[in-house]
């Protein structure tokens, strides 16, 4: 029997969300496995590059897009979101309004991209900053369950930048739900 040949991916990713949620710092963390709590506002485009053996067979590289700096208009253009295959959507436990902005951010993405066979891209949500503990949000996760089915995103995590919390998880969702849907 012929061994099976390796597969490779590259997916483009976007990490979208209002300003200071931590988008950077998701990124950061996970890519290059450190936090800084010096705030810096992204200026320009960035991307950073994180290799996942899913399998024995497969390997998927990830190509994640920082934002750049153009959150602060709370939409992006075409250009950005070109090609992408997944998204992930961040908001800040803290902050109430940077969670109303979520829907808004959706619809963006969902009105400026879709796959080549038609679909939505897949996105997750991201509740960061939840080593905060004041995350009035999410004390009923039956909520943000129905409030993903209702906007379209394929999972939602409680996630930290600065503690580490459900990153690797959120984007072995994320990852999941785009093999499935090629
Ligand atoms: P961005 O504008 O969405 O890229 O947000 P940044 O990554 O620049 O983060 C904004 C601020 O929030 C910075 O001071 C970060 O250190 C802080 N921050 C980001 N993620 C977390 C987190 O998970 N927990 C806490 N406590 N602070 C965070
Ligand atoms: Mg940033």
């Amino acid at each position: 029997r012929m061994q099976s040949q390796p597969r490779e991916h590259l997916y483009k990713l976007l990490v979208i969300g209002d300003l200071g949620v931590g988008k950077t710092s998701i990124i950061k963390r996970y890519v290059h496995q450190n936090f800084s709590s010096h705030y810096r506002a992204t200026i320009g485009v960035d991307f950073a590059l994180k290799v996942l053996q899913w399998d024995p067979e497969t390997v998927v590289r990830l190509q994640l897009w920082d934002i750049a700096g153009q959150e602060r208009f709370g939409n992006m253009t075409r250009v950005y979101y070109r090609e992408a295959m997944g998204a992930f959507i961040v908001f800040d436990v803290t902050r109430p309004a940077t969670f109303e902005a979520v829907t808004k951010w959706k619809s963006d993405l969902d009105s400026k991209l879709t796959l080549p066979n038609g679909k939505p891209v897949s996105a997750v949500l991201l509740a960061n900053k939840c080593d905060q503990g004041k995350d009035v949000l999410l004390n009923n996760g039956l909520k943000m369950d129905q409030f993903c089915k209702e906007n379209g995103f394929v999972g939602w995590f409680e996630t930290s930048a600065k503690e580490n919390i459900n990153i690797d998880e959120a984007s072995r969702c994320l990852v999941k739900h785009i093999l499935a849907n090629e």
